[in-house]
């Protein structure tokens, strides 16, 4: 195992029945970095003298070629992996240096993030009297200026209703009087499809980052964790059609249920495919990356149907904007992952902190919030406008 300088010292110490203590010193060239966690427990209670003689075993990071088969993803990686480690200290590995620590942290802050938006977006303070005042003031400067260029700032109900957003936009003073009955009624369209995608990004997030931190525990517990983490990528996926198809759809049961049910099925094979043991082989990772491409792509139908049918409107051309901003970070992420990029240019150099997998989720984070944006312009458009 080539890599940095230093030397790294692997010791086991051994409780024997008369306290003797064993050690067994395996030397390798390795890191300079050691992050050790002990696991110490009692295996004498001092019957003979009263002296307390203890087991310890070290945890220590080894070497990409010291891993057994099922940890074995990337030859690029040569050092600081956990390998078969303990439940208990895989979960306190979190907050320990190796190769998964930044994969395990973007991901669970990602979490966190989207947790937040989702009380934030059940529970946001009353602002209509806001609403109101914003309205009537960009009326009188319509009257004044006998423009129909309207400036709306709207803010979340109690209920989760609108959400704070600015747009500019021509209406007529019809939609007007209707988006003012809309939000003095307190009415708001279906909330579930938002919740839905949050639902998904979280599943996602917390999947992956579950996944990264135990996946080193045993062969079975990788294989699960593996399972669930490329039923997050699909869930993800999946979910985050559901804002764009409910709600720019609204009015139209037909090509609503059609997508949702297209793209709900597309999922499910995908998660069935995945749970075939050959689907994590290494060499399929270019497989991988084209199953959740395919499936990603496939969102630019309504999105072009969007545009077809919305085009003139600024919300479709915001959403869309949002989108476009998503399927370009998701889309350099797959990029990222599949190509292994830069650890393949320089193995080992970024084996703790840069490697692709780390980029991959920084991309996925980006990707998940843009579409979060698109989210809040969705349900501040249909608010103002049902059908
Ligand atoms: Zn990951």
């Amino acid at each position: 195992m080539a890599s940095s300088t230093g030397t790294l010292e692997k010791t086991t110490t051994i409780c024997s029945g008369d306290g003797a203590v064993a050690a067994d010193a395996a030397v390798e060239t390795a890191a300079t970095l050691k992050s050790p966690l002990l696991e110490e427990k009692k295996c004498d209670d001092g019957a003979r003298g009263g002296v307390k003689r203890c087991c310890e075993r070290q945890y220590e990071l080894v070497g990409y070629d010291a891993l057994p088969a099922f940890l074995k993803h990337n030859e690029f990686i040569l050092d600081y992996y956990r390998s078969e480690w303990p439940i208990k200290q895989a979960l306190l590995s979190a907050f320990a240096v190796h190769n998964e620590t930044i994969n395990v942290w973007t991901h669970l802050i990602g979490f966190f993030m989207f947790l937040a938006f989702t009380v934030c977006a059940a529970t946001m303070v009353p602002m209509e009297s806001g609403v109101s005042a914003s309205m009537a003031t960009s009326k009188t400067q319509a009257n004044n200026t006998g423009s129909r260029m309207v400036v709306m700032t709207m803010g979340y109900g109690s209920n989760g209703a609108a959400v704070a957003v600015r747009a500019l936009r021509n209406v007529s003073v019809e939609s007007e009087l209707i988006a003012v009955a809309s939000l003095s009624a307190g009415s708001q369209v279906a909330r579930w499809p938002f919740y839905a995608y949050l639902c998904g990004a979280m599943f996602c997030l917390l999947m992956s980052s579950a996944c990264h931190l135990l996946a080193c525990h045993s062969e079975h517990a990788s294989y699960v964790l593996l399972r669930l983490d490329y039923a997050g990528i699909t869930g993800l996926i999946v979910t985050s059609f559901y804002p764009l198809v409910y709600y720019t759809f609204l009015c139209d049961p037909f090509f609503r249920t059609l997508y949702l049910g297209f793209i709900t099925l597309f999922g499910a094979a995908a998660v069935a495919v995945s749970l075939m043991p050959v689907f994590e082989a290494p060499e399929l990772r270019w497989a991988r990356a084209a199953l959740f491409t395919c499936i990603g792509t496939s969102g630019l139908v309504p999105i072009v149907h969007k545009m077809l049918v919305f085009g003139a409107r600024p919300e479709a051309g915001l959403t869309t904007g949002y989108e476009m901003a998503m399927g370009a970070f998701y889309l350099a992420g797959v990029v990222v992952y599949a190509t292994r990029v830069p650890e393949r240019w320089m193995p080992g150099k970024f084996d703790l902190a840069g490697h692709s997998h780390q980029l991959f989720h920084v991309l996925v984070m980006a990707g998940a919030y843009a579409h979060y944006l698109a989210g809040l312009v969705y349900l501040s458009w249909r608010d103002v406008e049902a059908c």
